[in-house]
């Protein structure tokens, strides 16, 4: 994979950046307003049907060479981040920089296919299920889910060399066991139990290999491996078993990116890198060793973590960890995101690690508002000799007074 073509795409990003996606909240009104706008030398459209609630689902294809390479993003309504990166790949395809001999090397050999927002209704929701809340990614055999047929007719209509399935993970998994957040999680997704290799599943690893490479360079240690398991009823599993080479990546998290803009970086990255190693056939000297040696997605991250509290009740003094996690609430009337915090857990999270963390030794816990219970909004007074008072809102630690 080529590195100084990677570093290029960072360093010039900015030129490509759809302006329209200021956060992950993207609608389909919002993308077929730019496909409405692309330039129709470089890009054909077409209607591959319709969403449940009756959402055009638009393919667009770029490029008239033998490669084909097939993205399709958003199939769960609540995972933008590929899908805005999309349109910044469709700003760089339609530049006139100095890019330009890459642009007409792609061209020429490849056929990119894009399908971006599987799930409109969905989306318009942002949620994860289509209109029904079926989980359109295990309506691969069943076909209940129009969103899933087109989904399968478009990708019968490619017969693609390379499938590109574009999700968004939980952003408190870690690469490992660590505190670095999974950022990027890669998968060659099985086709049978045994996980067996065969051409088709080789390039694909191959081709995350050379990704990885890539993407050390940006987000050392924050690589992982998706679990591995066989689902039949998945699509990914299913494109694998059919001779298309498939990729799964998903974006997780990364520290203060809760509207995902960096982390769409790194998708424009390593997507567009990716295109230019499958032209270049650079992926063919790649071997699995750092596919294999990727740390898995683990769960082991809270939003903030408050250590060694001592709690005071009925003459007993308890040593408490308590973790806490924010979720995010939106106001469809004031356009406006709120950070509601809970107590997830309360106990020893020694094994666990925290965005943000604070060790309290020394100190002990009041709950304001009678006892602590996992699902509270942590509303504590934290005090050490009377003397200083904290009290937790939003997730931030509040300093209350000096007395
Ligand atoms: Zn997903």
């Amino acid at each position: 994979m080529d590195f100084e073509f990677a570093a290029g795409l960072y360093y010039n990003y900015f030129q490509y950046k759809e302006e329209l996606f200021r956060t992950k909240r993207v609608k389909h009104s919002d993308i077929i307003k730019l496909i409405n706008g692309l330039d129709n030398n470089i890009f054909v459209v077409s209607n591959q049907g319709e969403s449940y609630c009756g959402r055009e689902i638009k393919l667009v294809t770029a490029g008239k060479g033998k490669k084909k390479i097939f993205m399709w993003s958003q199939m769960h309504g609540d995972e933008s981040t590929a899908t805005m990166a999309i349109f910044d790949i469709f700003n760089f395809l339609s530049g006139k920089d100095g890019f330009d001999s890459v642009r007409k090397k792609i061209f020429d050999n490849a056929s990119l296919y894009f399908l971006p927002m599987v799930n409109p209704d969905g989306a318009e929701q942002f949620r994860r299920g289509n209109y029904l809340d079926i989980d359109i990614n295990r309506d691969a055999i069943r076909m209940q889910t129009p969103e899933g047929k087109i989904l399968r007719n478009t990708f019968d209509l490619i017969k693609a060399d390379f499938g590109f399935n574009l999700h968004d993970q939980n952003i408190r998994y870690t690469s490992g066991n660590s505190h670095k957040t999974a950022t990027i999680s890669f998968l060659a997704p099985l086709f049978d139990e045994r996980g067996t290799i065969n051409v088709t599943r080789g390039n694909a690893i191959k081709v995350i290999n050379g990704l990885i490479h890539i993407m050390n360079n940006y987000i050392p240690g924050h690589i992982a491996r998706y679990e591995e398991d066989y689902e039949p009823r998945s699509f990914g599993d299913t494109f694998q078993e059919l001779g298309t080479s498939t990729i799964l990546v998903e974006s997780g998290g990364w520290k203060n990116d809760r509207e995902k803009q960096f982390i769409r970086k790194m998708n424009f990255i390593l997507l567009l890198t990716a295109i230019n190693g499958i032209v270049d056939d650079d992926y063919e000297n790649e071997s699995f060793d750092l596919y294999n040696n990727l740390p898995l997605n683990k769960e082991s991250l809270y939003d903030l973590i408050l250590r060694n509290l001592r709690i005071k009740d009925q003459n007993k003094v308890s040593i408490i960890d308590i973790g806490i996690n924010n979720t995010e609430e939106f106001d469809e009337n004031s356009g406006n995101t709120n950070i509601i915090s809970s107590i997830e857990e309360i106990g020893d999270l020694s094994n666990f690690y925290g965005t943000e963390e604070y060790d309290f030794e020394g100190y002990y816990a009041e709950p304001t508002g009678g006892r602590l219970k996992i699902g509270d909004k942590p509303n504590l007074v934290i005090k050490k000799n009377e003397q200083i008072k904290y009290k937790i809102e939003d997730g931030n630690l509040i300093h209350q007074s000096l007395q």
